[in-house]
């Protein structure tokens, strides 16, 4: 289990998330979805334990247990590296960044390279690949991370409905692993069919669940009004009066 506790997170002292507290038990497949800006990947990063904790607490969680793919935004694909080098940086944790890596290394790095759909692309330039492509070698990447806890923010934004369906069933597999997978993402509908439980957050937690319980008009609606409500310009963590 992973516990929230009053999860809150600042950035220059006004709060993105505050008061999120939910239990995610080990195999949940879980959706945080919300509006733009509604502190989702801020509590992503927070579970990734890439970003300081401003008030509560995260129990049950050890960084060293969680593979991280960030929103394709973040990424620099101007970087000179191939699709092989990338998938391999997802070994640094165990082996050390300046180190080469080992035959039954190699082997899996293959592997997750062709569980993804891109054998014969081992040696492309990372700037030379589709957005699909490029979202095909980060889950290659977390494939070969091997951790129990995979957090994936924003994967299937702009990327077309065949990448989608291979990737999704890549998730099914760590889903029935029993690894626990929290998915950032705004299509509803993907949620609604693919995804058990939800969080809807709109800076703080307003439902958290089984999907078909959370994702209702009414709730949504709420999100939305408590997002718009809410003052950006406070620095303190009161909640949004509507
Ligand atoms: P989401 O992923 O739901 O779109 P984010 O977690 O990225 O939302 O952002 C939540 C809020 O925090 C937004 O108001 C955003 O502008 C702000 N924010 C995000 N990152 C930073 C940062 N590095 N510095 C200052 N403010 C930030
Ligand atoms: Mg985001």
């Amino acid at each position: 289990m992973i516990y929230l506790d009053n999860l809150t997170m600042v950035y220059d002292r006004h709060p993105a998330v505050h008061h999120v507290s939910a239990a995610v038990e080990e195999g949940d497949l879980l959706a945080i979805v919300g509006p733009n800006g509604a502190g989702k990947s801020t509590l992503l990063n927070a579970l990734a334990g890439l970003a300081p904790i401003e008030e509560g607490n995260i129990n049950g969680l050890n960084p060293s247990d969680v593979a991280y793919l960030p929103q394709q935004s973040q990424i620099d694909r101007s970087f000179p590296l191939t699709v092989a080098e990338l998938v391999a940086t997802g070994l640094w944790q165990c082996i050390g960044f300046h180190k080469a890596i080992n035959q039954k290394q190699r082997n899996d790095c293959e592997k997750a390279i062709a569980a993804v759909g891109l054998q014969g692309f081992e040696n492309r330039m990372l700037n030379s690949l589709s957005g699909g492509q490029m979202q095909r070698v980060l889950f290659a990447r977390v494939l070969l991370q091997d951790r129990p806890v995979i957090l994936l923010d924003e994967p299937f934004n702009a990327i077309d409905k065949k990448t989608v369906d291979d990737l999704t069933k890549v998730i099914y597999s760590w889903h029935q692993d029993r690894r626990t997978v929290v998915m950032v993402t705004h299509d509803l509908e993907y949620v609604r069919q693919h995804c058990p439980k939800t969080m809807l957050l709109a800076r703080e937690s307003i439902d958290f669940g089984n999907t078909k319980k959370v994702l209702t008009a009414q709730n949504i609606s709420q999100a939305q009004r408590m997002f718009e409500a809410f003052d950006l310009s406070a620095t303190c963590c009161n909640r949004a009066v509507i």
